[in-house]
């Protein structure tokens, strides 16, 4: 053989090679190609399913004033539990002393105190201390719960400087913020309905949890008086009153969501006891139950509330609060991985474990603004081991996120304006004009209950809001926000979303001090 006849065998050989290797690129091209096509076909489907216009908000915001209504009428009239707090006086700057909260929220569990020195001193010192709570605690029993939450709350005060100064006589006096739907019997008393956001402590359903604690804190050995027991809506409420007179509705996004507002007790039907002196009631709504067929539902939170510790409940939660955002997300995605191999074969395993995906991480992802998005490739290597995605996924990821923020989002919107509404602080009442169009007579539309002038006054309201949720969580807080503006139009000048960090502790303290024994004048 020639040399020439070698070297041509060769540059055929390298050819066929070259072509093979382009064979397999381009293969592999359409392989990712059609994953990525598959995978935006779900994306589309899912943001259609979520999809949220004004006139759906609009529909959403009705619902809620409607049900609002219905619940002040009869115990069980609707799924929103409008349940009276036997709140009737907020604090207003006059309370003076040593005070004490404890709050078990959802995730952790906090203890405060502080010294109030009235009007002109206001708060002279506050301290708090946050502790997570053991996850077997969340599943165990009542006096493992209570005697927890005793144990840390003692050696609180065990641990008190000498700048806080009980007043001669005077018990130590706790606000009792608990976070959880509760009947309330008295202002410092009350059964608990059923647990949410992942609790599952059986023996204290039905059971007075402030005796529970009460019990906790004596088996201890020490003497301390709860004085008011406040879901913590109603402890935002009140910390944000204390500060500003305009403050009507406490709502919290957290790991669950909540919202109470200051209603007319006489409207509030199914209330049996006497017209407080006040003429006023806070409502703890336990808004997170809220349900109507208004509401955006897709396959997502069929699953996810099927396989949830309390399947048929807190449908609105499910789709709003922190604890089930990043869950909705990773739901998308395991279809996306399924049907469209997004993350290779077989589906990272870690992928189908529900929860995996926490809210936090979701937020990482969604404010990912690298060119490359690096955050998310961080997040999904850090969380599921998976590599190698394309910027192209990465971009599906981020998409995903951002329709399951906004959707919960702007429905929280929906539920903010669906109050003012009810309360008449939407701006579609007269300024000063009594508004008489009733339940029965309700168009819809333009929905109002009775309301007295104070309440149409056309000033402003102020909205106190509290959790971690619309704390970190940018994208949520400003979508919240667009959607209140589109909601209300001009109106929405008069609508102030203040956020109250961690005024449910602090509120729940000055409820106690408003609601205390000894009263120091
Ligand atoms: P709780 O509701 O348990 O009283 P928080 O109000 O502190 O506690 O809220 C904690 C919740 O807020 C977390 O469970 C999480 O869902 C959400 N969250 C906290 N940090 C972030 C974040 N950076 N981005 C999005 N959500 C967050
Ligand atoms: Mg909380």
């Amino acid at each position: 053989m020639t040399q020439s006849k070698v070297m041509t065998g060769v540059y055929i050989a390298c050819a066929a090679a070259a072509c093979a290797a382009a064979a397999v690129i381009v293969s592999r091209r359409l392989k990712v190609r059609s994953q990525k096509c598959t995978a935006r076909k779900i994306l589309l489907e899912f943001q259609e399913a979520c999809y949220t216009p004004l006139a759906r908000l609009r529909q959403v915001v009705d619902a809620m004033a409607v049900e609002m209504h219905a619940g002040l009428v009869s115990e069980g009239g609707s799924k929103l539990k409008m349940l009276p707090t036997y709140i009737d006086r907020l604090p207003d700057g006059h309370e003076r002393g040593l005070y004490y909260a404890v709050d078990l929220g959802g995730t952790n569990f906090r203890v405060l105190r502080v010294q109030l020195g009235g009007l002109e001193g206001r708060v002279i010192k506050q301290e708090y201390e946050e502790v997570a709570i053991p996850p077997e605690l969340m599943l165990g029993t009542s006096e493992q719960l209570f005697d927890f939450i005793a144990k840390e709350l003692v050696s609180f005060v065990a641990r008190e400087g000498q700048d806080f100064r009980l007043h001669a006589g005077q018990n130590r006096e706790i606000g009792f913020t608990f976070s959880f739907p509760v009947k309330q019997t008295a202002v410092n008393s009350g059964t608990l309905l059923q647990w949410t956001k992942g609790f599952k402590v059986n023996d204290a359903v039905g059971e007075d949890v402030v005796a529970a604690l009460q019990r906790g804190i004596e088996r201890r050995g020490y003497k301390m008086r709860i004085a008011a027991l406040v879901n913590d809506t109603v402890g935002t409420l009140a910390g944000g009153r204390y500060w500003n007179n305009d403050v009507m509705i406490g709502v919290i996004l957290g790991t669950g969501t909540n919202a109470c507002y200051v209603e007319r007790a006489e409207a509030v039907s199914k209330w049996a006891g006497d017209i407080p002196k006040s003429g006023e009631m806070v409502i703890n709504m336990e808004w997170g139950n809220f349900w109507s067929s208004h509401l955006p539902r897709t396959y997502v939170d069929e699953s996810l509330d099927n396989e949830s510790l309390n399947p048929g409940e807190y449908g609105f939660e499910k789709m709003i609060s922190g604890m089930y955002l990043g869950d909705c997300v990773r739901r998308v995605l395991v279809r996306m991985a399924q049907e469209a191999c997004i993350f290779g074969t077989p589906v990272p395993h870690k992928l189908l474990e529900a929860f995996s995906l926490m809210t936090p991480d979701m937020s990482k992802m969604h404010h990912d603004d690298s060119s490359d998005l690096k955050v998310v490739a961080e997040v999904l290597k850090r969380v599921y081991g998976i590599q190698n995605t394309t910027v192209g996924i990465r971009k599906i990821v981020v998409a995903v996120c951002d329709t399951v923020c906004q959707r919960g989002a702007r429905l929280a919107a929906a539920g903010i304006v669906g109050i003012l509404k009810k309360i008449g602080r939407d701006g579609s009442a007269a300024n000063g004009v009594i508004k008489r169009n009733t339940f029965e007579q309700s168009d819809m539309n333009g929905f109002h209950d009775e309301v007295p002038v104070h309440y149409t006054s056309g000033g402003r309201t102020v909205v106190a809001m509290d959790g971690g949720l619309y704390e970190h969580y940018t994208k949520f807080r400003n979508y919240m926000q667009e959607a209140v503006v589109e909601l209300l139009g001009e109106g929405s000048k008069n609508v102030v979303i203040e956020l109250s960090k961690d005024g449910s502790g602090i509120g729940a303290a000055l409820l106690a001090a408003s609601h205390a024994e000894y009263v120091i004048s």
